[in-house]
């Protein structure tokens, strides 16, 4: 029966991972994996998130509404969207999702079933690889703009506005809303406010990645710039937002998907689309994460509490960036590595080839993605240095 079943192709970045964990030797590194490590290379709980933990100690573990956690979803907005709101809740909807990835899934696959036929969703090259994939599992076709400049290592400005305009009138760009996910390069808000003129001159309709909000400079408002400036300028939009890095909540799938439109009253009809979706998918979300969120985010202790743990955590990020270039400066590496301290959030898009990259694996057995993609948060005092001589043998040779 299942004789003609075919092989399907490892996962470039949980693929890595494996290979890791398979790994016996004393020295290996991961910096394949996008989940916060501290500087003992530990994953790390957050005490707000522990705090809340212990006051749901025993909360019933009942079915949420198909929608998920009525506050958890009004609270999630407003994190995102913030001042920018301003009334404008009466044309969003907002539903819990699996995570990130939940949240961009229903919201493509509502792209597929309600936007014109044969929308494209252009998607940054290069991207998080799943956004393709995604599109694809829904049935809606996908396509690449212009994004990174590997002569530069920064964006490719004139390339991404270019192929927004060559792009056809109404079609969806899904947009990291910072903290790009694997270059590490964000456009300025000066960039930003020329994108959402031409988004709106094309009708182009905006899709907010939100994986890394106030992971990027540790200012939860700042890191929002780019959604709250397309919400400000009035567009249909969606947003899908994953808490799995800024709360550290990485398996218990926490996320919420938005979508505004121009009118109140295809709110309800919207919502009730949604969640036939997640009916028929999953029925109803987790309850654990989500709560967690909740309780966090309406104590304003626990808020205050996390908010420092996000620039802890975010300023360890930018402190290994630092620590990395001085030490490939002190071994004198060719090359310019600057691109490293200009990139922000968790990743760095190092410029090695796959031939560079083999060597850092087989011979180090430093695990980064094949494109170069190295997560900071797997380096720290105790490995700088012998990530960066790994580096400085690999270019060298
Ligand atoms: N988008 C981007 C750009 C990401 O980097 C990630 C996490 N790797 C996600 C979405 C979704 O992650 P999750 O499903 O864990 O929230």
């Amino acid at each position: 029966l299942f004789e003609n079943v075919p092989l399907a192709p490892v996962d470039p970045i949980l693929g890595v991972s494996v290979a890791f964990k398979a790994d016996t030797d004393p020295n290996k590194v991961d910096t394949s994996v996008g989940a916060y490590r501290d500087e003992n290379g530990k994953p790390y709980v957050l005490k707000s998130v522990y705090e809340a933990e212990k006051r749901l100690l025993g909360a019933p573990k009942e079915y949420l509404p198909i929608d998920g956690i009525p506050e958890f979803n009004k609270l999630s907005a407003k994190l995102l969207y913030g001042d920018a709101m301003n009334g404008k809740e009466k044309r969003m909807v907002t539903v819990q999702a699996l995570s990130g990835t939940g949240a961009l899934r229903i919201g493509i696959i509502f792209i597929r079933k309600y936007l014109p036929a044969g929308t494209v969703v252009y998607v940054s090259r290069p991207s998080w690889a799943n956004h393709h994939n995604i599109c694809k599992e829904s049935g809606v076709k996908s396509a690449e703009y212009t994004y990174y400049n590997p002569k530069t290592k920064g964006l490719d400005f004139e390339g991404m506005i270019a192929d927004m305009k060559a792009a056809p009138n109404g079609s969806v760009f899904v947009l990291h809303l910072c903290a790009h996910n694997p270059t590490g390069v964000d456009p300025t808000h000066e960039q930003w406010n020329v994108i959402a003129d031409v988004m709106r001159e094309k009708n182009h309709i905006p899709f907010m990645d939100c994986a890394y909000q106030g992971y990027a400079s540790g200012d939860l408002d700042y890191d929002a710039y780019s959604a709250r400036l397309f919400l400000n300028r009035g567009f249909e939009m969606f947003s899908a937002q994953s808490y799995s890095k800024n709360f550290g909540l990485y398996g218990e799938r926490a996320g919420a998907l938005t979508i505004v439109s121009h009118r109140e009253d295809v709110i309800p009809k919207m919502l009730s689309q949604l969640k036939m979706d997640i009916r028929a998918m999953y029925s109803s979300p987790p309850t654990h994460g989500a709560r967690i969120v909740t309780t966090v985010l309406s104590d304003p202790e626990l808020t205050a509490l996390w908010v420092k743990e996000l620039k802890e955590m975010s300023g360890r990020i930018k402190d290994v960036r630092q620590k990395v270039v001085d030490a490939l400066a002190q071994l004198n590496v060719p090359g310019s590595w600057k691109h490293i301290t200009d990139q922000i959030g968790m990743f760095t898009y190092t410029g090695l080839s796959p031939a560079q990259v083999e060597i850092l694996v087989k011979k180090y057995h430093i695990y980064l993605l094949g494109s170069g993609r190295v997560s900071l948060a797997g380096l720290n005092d105790n490995n700088i240095m012998y990530f960066a001589k790994a580096v400085a043998d690999a270019v060298q040779n």
